[in-house]
């Protein structure tokens, strides 16, 4: 009974691509009817994906919290988590000014928009809610009047604060306080342990969710939006293989290729829930077996997550590009310094959610006045772009949290090398052992 297992990296890959497969040929082939809506695509499709996904949700505060407890009380040291800190927020903003600018000039040799004549065309009515929080108000939220609150609306900025202001105190009390100390030990024991077994079914549920868009939206629209679609792909492959692909083997002289076979699970879990938020577990974990030491991703990836964004900063300058040739609008030098300035801080006010790179682009636009009915064009097919600006924005998290881990000597490249590009049961086994 010795049969060979296929790893979860590969059974993802597989659900993804039948989920693909089967959806398309749904959405195709499948006349509509109870059959086709009902019970296969609201209905199975739906439960599977959907409960999958919630169950991934579910995980994400308390694990986030406990673990970042955790990893505050051993580092412990005020001044090294401000380190840490500071450095991480530096490289995340860095990265997703570079992206912007290497989406815009990018979008400038493509010419997207061009040939698309739509200054005269009325577009779709689009709901868009301008995101013009204050600088200072920004700041000062992150500060929670009510911890408990920010758990249960699930604030992570706030959780976060609160959770390293927690783990410090913890550490600097030692001995004093035995029982909490070991609470948050095992209770982050046991969120490690929950989000290993929820993993196991992420096959399904991964065929589940790609099944489900494919069979709802298909091909269609596509086509006219090739040149901005493709745009956008390659902006953001330039971002992921080139960019991080240097970063890791500048600052840690890793080898890119190794380093990405083995977080190709996490791009695939992010590519299909189109969710950094839901996709934080399994990037913590899967970092962790690549050699990451949880000190450190504990809380820079639940950040990151937050606020660094960079596949929606170059979705959002492809789109300002298509949508100033498309209209016939001239953009200058003093634009594009303000595109790429309001497009750092909408990738950090964007949501971890699906789709919400869409809403916080109606702040962009604005800045430089665009029309926000734009938006409208590119709604339809933002679904397929969505998820492959996620996987690219997970990266980038985990891109930047490795090079802080490698330079705090936090992590460990020979578990990389070594690494199966899985969890597996027997890594469970020495969960006592597990150092956070
Ligand atoms: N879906 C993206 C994320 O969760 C955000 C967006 O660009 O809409 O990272």
């Amino acid at each position: 009974m010795n049969k060979k297992k296929l790893s979860l990296t590969s059974q993802i890959f597989i659900g993804l691509l039948l989920g693909l497969v089967l959806g398309v040929a749904v959405h195709y082939w499948l006349p509509d009817g109870y059959f086709k809506n009902t019970i296969l695509i609201n209905g199975i499709f739906q439960l599977f994906g959907t409960g999958f996904m919630r169950l991934m949700q579910m995980l994400v505060v308390p694990l986030v919290f406990f673990s970042i407890v955790t990893g505050a009380m051993s580092i412990g040291d005020t001044k090294r988590l401000g380190k840490v800190g500071l450095k991480t927020l530096g490289l995340y903003i860095v990265t997703t000014a570079l992206a912007i600018v290497i989406s815009l000039s990018f979008s400038q040799l493509t010419n997207p928009g061009v040939g698309l004549n739509l200054s005269q065309v009325k577009t779709a009515e689009t709901e868009i809610a301008t995101a013009s929080q204050k600088g200072m108000d920004m700041v000062l939220e992150i500060i929670p009047k009510n911890p408990i609150e920010s758990l249960s609306s699930g604030n992570m900025l706030q959780i976060i604060f609160f959770a390293l202001f927690l783990g410090v105190i913890l550490a600097s009390l030692g001995n004093h306080v035995p029982v909490i100390t070991r609470f948050m030990n095992e209770a982050n024991e046991v969120m490690m342990s929950m989000t290993f077994h929820v993993m196991k079914i992420a096959p399904i549920g991964v065929f589940a969710l790609i099944a489900k868009t494919f069979s709802d939206i298909g091909f269609d629209g596509f086509l006219p939006m090739l040149k901005y679609m493709l745009t956008v792909l390659g902006g953001l492959g330039i971002q992921l293989f080139l960019v991080y692909g240097l970063l890791l083997f500048i600052f840690t002289k890793t080898n890119p290729l190794v380093f990405f076979k083995q977080f190709s699970s996490v791009l695939g879990f992010a590519f299909s829930t189109a969710s950094s938020g839901a996709t934080v577990p399994v990037n913590i974990q899967t970092l962790e077996d690549m050699g990451v030491s949880k000190k450190i991703s504990s809380f820079t990836i639940p950040l990151g997550a937050t606020i660094n964004m960079d596949g929606t900063a170059i979705m959002q300058g492809v789109a300002v590009i298509f949508v100033a040739q498309a209209f016939g609008i001239h953009l200058d030098l003093a634009d594009f310094m303000t595109v790429i300035g309001t497009a750092t801080m909408a990738s950090i006010g964007t949501a971890a959610v699906p789709g919400v790179g869409l809403i916080t682009l109606a702040m962009v636009f604005n800045s430089v006045g665009l029309p926000v009915e734009g938006i409208g064009i590119i709604m339809g097919i933002d679904r397929v772009l969505d998820m492959a600006r996620t996987a690219v924005n997970c990266s980038g998290d985990a891109v930047v949290t490795t090079i802080v881990a490698h330079q705090e000597k936090l992590f460990n490249k020979d578990k990389l090398y070594q690494a199966k590009p899985d969890n597996d049961d027997d890594d469970y086994d020495n969960l006592d052992n597990v150092e956070i």
